[in-house]
């Protein structure tokens, strides 16, 4: 290991403190989504730290969203450490809002404490955790006194528990991520300390609705049940579709390997005079099924839609009791496992944990989307501390070991990336 890598791992290492009260303290700050609590002080907070770092700061508030409003303002934090020249730059991305806490919880949601090497609190793993190492990943490199012939950016965004649009998407849209500036993306996303994620599965949202006629309840024959309808729907998704769903696999490593298929999960179903009370006595007339199908890259969206359609048709025999509206689509991404990116992580896992990194896709999404639809940014990839399975349950938490090895495996990598061939300063 040159000498280099050796004072940047040193100064990670020093600064350990500093990096668990960070993180203890954004914690603090409870960031719930919804409704988007505490944004203003979660980004000021990061914001102060990353111009205490010799970072440019601004706060882009998207003030267009839907969900902006005095109360619950939209706002996001950016820093850009510029170096000899604007590029290569690296973005690196966490979201800042957390999901409620729930019930259950055997210490406070909210009071990221530490005990036995493990920062608990909501949103400690997913994803503040991962905002700390890629703060402190920066500054490890300053202290180090390491030259940056390229930039290093660090973001903080909002919403990314509610799709990312006032967020991620936003710092796209309004070209602060963009192909022509930003050359590699890293979300510290809690996948595993030794685990880098190259993209995702695709989304199709859909709604399905049933319509029947309606007629009294005491003479259900005289009628046409919605609900009956949604009924044979539901059994055609579970007797044709399922099995076709289930026998086909992806190339792409998702985990867990449940997720490599593709899959279907019946969200929501309403219908009738569904939860209304007192009743009156009626056929039901219209009934709505929510669907999220999980589609693999090898499918691609419209066959899969067609898939549905094709279903519906057949059902409805040229009766129109079926409508389809499509909710949301994300289409797959997949970063190239020959991206430097990715490379680049995985030397450097080698490096400070002594193991091989593994390449995964994750079963969900996140902000890698519009990364790589709006901004058309190809080398993105999510690496972070924190252990997949614990996002968004009781009692998470992030261990010190996972914060502090994440910070390492960030900081070798920018200064791959980004460090001058000269190397460092006097
Ligand atoms: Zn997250």
């Amino acid at each position: 290991m040159t000498g280099t890598k050796e004072r940047i791992l040193n100064e990670v290492d020093r600064a350990q403190d500093e990096i668990t009260d960070f993180v203890s303290a954004l914690v603090r700050i409870p960031t719930v989504n919804p409704p988007g609590d505490a944004y203003q002080d979660a980004a000021r907070f990061i914001g102060q730290r990353l111009a205490e770092m010799e970072f440019d700061v601004d706060y882009p508030v998207a003030d267009e969203a839907a969900d902006h409003s005095e109360r619950y303002p939209r706002i996001n934090v950016v820093g850009l450490r510029k170096g000899r020249t604007d590029r290569p730059l690296v973005h690196l991305n966490g979201h800042i809002d957390v999901v409620p806490p729930g019930q259950g919880w055997s210490v406070d949601p909210f009071g990221g404490t530490i005990t036995n090497g493990k920062l608990y609190g909501r949103g400690s793993c997913d994803m503040k955790a991962g905002i700390g190492a890629a703060v402190y990943a920066c500054e490890a490199l300053r202290r180090a006194g390491v030259l940056l012939e390229g930039s290093l950016e660090v973001s903080g965004t909002v919403d990314e528990e509610s799709g990312g649009f006032a967020g991620v998407a936003f710092l796209c849209e309004s070209g602060r991520i963009a192909s022509d500036r930003t050359d590699y993306v890293i979300i510290p996303e809690p996948l595993n300390v030794d685990r880098i994620c190259l993209g995702h599965r695709g989304v199709y949202w859909f709604k399905v609705t049933a319509y029947g006629r309606i007629a009294h309840g005491s003479m259900p024959f005289l009628g046409d049940s919605a609900i009956d309808r949604m009924r044979e729907f539901l059994d055609a998704v579970r007797d044709d579709l399922l099995p076709q769903l289930d026998a086909r696999v992806t190339e792409i490593p998702v985990v867990p390997a449940g997720a490599r298929h593709a899959t279907l999960n019946v969200n929501a179903i309403t219908g009738g005079q569904s939860g209304q009370m007192p009743q009156s006595p009626c056929v039901a007339d219209r009934c709505e099924a929510i669907f999220d199908r999980r589609f693999l890259r090898e499918e691609g969206f419209d066959a899969c839609k067609r898939e549905v359609e094709s279903l519906i048709a057949r059902l409805s025999d040229g009766t129109g009791r079926y409508e389809l509206e499509d909710l949301m689509v994300v289409h797959p991404v997949d970063t190239k496992a020959s991206s430097p990116v990715v490379s680049s992580l995985e030397q450097s896992i080698a490096e400070v944990l002594g193991r091989p990194a593994e390449r995964i896709a994750s079963p969900g999404t996140y902000d890698h989307k519009h990364v790589a639809r709006i901004a058309g940014v190809e080398h993105c990839v999510a690496y972070g501390p924190g252990i997949l399975e614990l996002a968004h349950q009781v009692d998470e938490y992030c261990t010190v070991d996972d914060l502090m090895n994440a910070t390492k495996v960030i900081a070798l990598t920018l200064a791959d990336l980004v460090a001058s061939p000269e190397g460092a300063s006097a």
